[in-house]
């Protein structure tokens, strides 16, 4: 083929790919249309994973010394064989001290047998800095709107794979987060983003975090300290929590 012919071909086949291209659909929060993740069967649940030494356990399983409730009280979230659970209607515990870009690991379970549907079945979720959501939800069985899935960031990025479990079963999230840094005057200068596994499957890439979580609403930042606490939702579900710690970065 001569040089001309094979430069016709190329710029035929650059059409081609252009013409091929969609615009990307656009949906807007917690929409029900959004495409769901696949579902895909983790390996078994395993012992609890054992904090590194440079880490900072969050819970052991035998006290909440380093959370407290509203009003910065004692929490009454229930801790028993290992475990903390919700007690639902108390609300969202906090770690007693602040975090900015953080290693974190966290495991949990959902309630067996489980009740309701949707958003309404294991509901709970890690705020990190208390203002961006991972969701906790029983996706077992139990489809939801994309960004409402376990592992999403809420409202804004569905989980790569829904990795869930059976309820009852252990489960684990292993994050790795960098805040939000902002200017002067309170304007974002670099975006929060998150990786996150679930069940050791990649469910975040290094995903942008686009602002505060809010509910059916577009997120937007508003600035916030370097270091604030992490919480844990009550979304007045008996969700169980074991196993956790952060590592500084
Ligand atoms: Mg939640």
């Amino acid at each position: 083929m001569s040089a001309s012919r094979i430069a016709i071909a190329l710029s035929l086949l650059a059409t081609s790919i252009i013409s091929a291209q969609q615009p990307v659909k656009t949906y807007p929060p917690n929409a029900p249309d959004k495409p769901k993740p696949p579902t895909v069967t983790p390996a078994p649940a395993g012992a609890p994973v054992p904090a590194p030494a440079d880490a900072i356990v969050l819970f052991d399983g035998k006290d909440l010394s380093q959370w407290a409730g509203q009003d910065s009280a004692a929490p009454k979230w229930i801790v028993r064989d290992g475990y903390m659970e919700v007690m639902p209607g108390s609300g969202a515990i906090h770690t007693r001290r602040g975090f900015g870009d953080v290693q974190l690991h966290v495991e949990f379970s959902t309630p067996t047998p489980p009740k309701g549907e949707s958003q309404e079945r294991g509901n709970s979720g890690v705020f990190l800095m208390g203002h961006y959501e991972i969701q906790v939800l029983d996706n077992y069985d139990n489809p939801t709107y994309a960004d409402g899935y376990s592992a999403a960031v809420y409202g804004q990025t569905p989980p790569l794979v829904n990795a869930a479990r059976p309820p009852g079963q252990w489960q684990t999230y292993d994050i790795v987060f960098h805040r939000p840094h902002f200017k002067a005057d309170g304007s974002v200068e670099t975006p929060a983003r998150v990786t996150v596994f679930w069940n050791g499957m990649l469910a975040q890439d290094n995903t942008v975090i686009t602002g505060w979580t809010v509910h059916n609403q577009v997120a937007r930042y508003r600035s916030h300290e370097d270091k604030l606490p992490l919480t844990l939702q009550d979304h007045e579900n008996a969700m169980r929590f074991r196993n956790v710690w952060v590592r500084e970065l």
